[in-house]
């Protein structure tokens, strides 16, 4: 794969941004991507790992003269940060985010890019529960899906450009309207995270009860939650805060099933419990089948894996 853009930005540097720049340099996808970072720790910690050509003590200077700057702060932190560069892009530059909601960050960031600039949001599917510089890995979106979610009068061009950046980060790209991105990934992402940090909450307070057995007897299904449990705070904070109808929507739709659930136990009706389980168990099947997840026994997370 050749370069794709000149120059590349990346404006906070955790678990995305770092998965971004090894990537990038994997694939030699951009001449230099500078990148810059709110703290002094985090550049410090940036500078002695190698991540980034050159980090900046100013989110000015990083961005000056880039022909994509890409956003990976949280969501919440999207529209400050946006404010802060627009007065330094050059025209022609993209402008695109990572965050993981796209009709809150379109609408808090596209009033402060500048005409001539094109903004595109996009979204990769693909974390772990790890966050910070230290944590990313070239690996993190091969075979992983990324979705573009133009605004109205995005450029084709531009779009098209960023479309190859990200097939050179390993990920399949698709296009995809902002309200059903929001309430897809309600149901794929933000509901699944908000009920592992409910289960994990319960059996917390469970622990008091148990004398710590609840860690100490941790189970498969109990242990695969709290790994969810264990994701950024600030992070998902902001992803229920500006996904609020959406991830409403489908926790109202959960609690119905849940309810049934709850009645078919009660009046032992086995039938449904099992029919139930039976539908699920191929979703399961479907989502290997498309090659994004192992069949491994413990999510093929066993020595070494994240
Ligand atoms: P992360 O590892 O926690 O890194 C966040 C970065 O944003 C850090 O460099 C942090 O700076 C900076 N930051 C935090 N708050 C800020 C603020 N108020 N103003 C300016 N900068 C701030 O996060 P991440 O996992 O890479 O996530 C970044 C974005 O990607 C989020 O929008 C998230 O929704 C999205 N995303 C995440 C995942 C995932 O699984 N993690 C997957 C897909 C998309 P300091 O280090 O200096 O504090």
């Amino acid at each position: 794969m050749s370069q794709v853009y000149d120059r590349v930005a990346l404006i906070g540097l955790g678990l995305i941004a770092s998965s971004m720049f090894w990537a990038i340099k994997r694939a030699g996808l951009a001449g230099e991507v500078t990148g810059y970072a709110r703290s002094e720790a985090t550049r410090d910690t940036a500078r002695r790992i190698g991540l980034c050509d050159r980090v900046c003590d100013t989110a000015q200077e990083a961005v000056e003269g880039a022909d994509l700057v890409v956003l990976c702060v949280p969501v919440g932190a999207m529209e400050a940060v946006a404010q802060d560069i627009a007065p330094f892009l050059k025209p022609g530059t993209t402008v695109s985010d990572v965050g993981s909601v796209k009709r809150h960050v379109i609408q808090t960031v596209s009033p402060h890019i500048p005409d001539g600039v094109h903004f595109i949001p996009a979204h990769p599917l693909a974390g772990t529960e790890h966050s910070g510089p230290e944590s990313g890995f070239a690996e993190l979106f091969d075979n992983r899906w990324c979705l573009l979610v133009p605004v109205e009068g995005s450029d084709q061009g531009a779009i098209t450009q960023l479309r190859t950046l990200w097939e050179g980060l390993g990920s399949n790209v698709d296009e995809m309207d902002a309200d059903h991105h929001d309430l897809v990934l309600a149901v794929t992402s933000h509901a699944p995270h908000l009920i592992a940090y409910t289960m994990v909450g319960v059996a917390d307070d469970l622990r008091r009860v148990t004398d710590s057995e609840v860690i100490k007897y941790s189970a498969a299904g109990f242990r695969d939650f709290t790994r969810i449990a264990a994701s950024d705070p600030t992070m998902w904070r902001d992803v229920f805060l500006s996904n609020k109808d959406a991830t409403l929507e489908i926790l109202g739709r959960f609690t119905e099933e849940l309810f049934a659930l709850q009645r078919a136990i009660r009046t032992g009706d086995g039938e449904h419990l099992f029919d139930y389980f039976t539908r699920t168990r191929a979703i399961r099947r479907g989502i290997i089948d498309a090659g994004q997840d192992t069949d491994a026994p413990d999510f093929g997370r066993g020595k070494g894996a994240s």
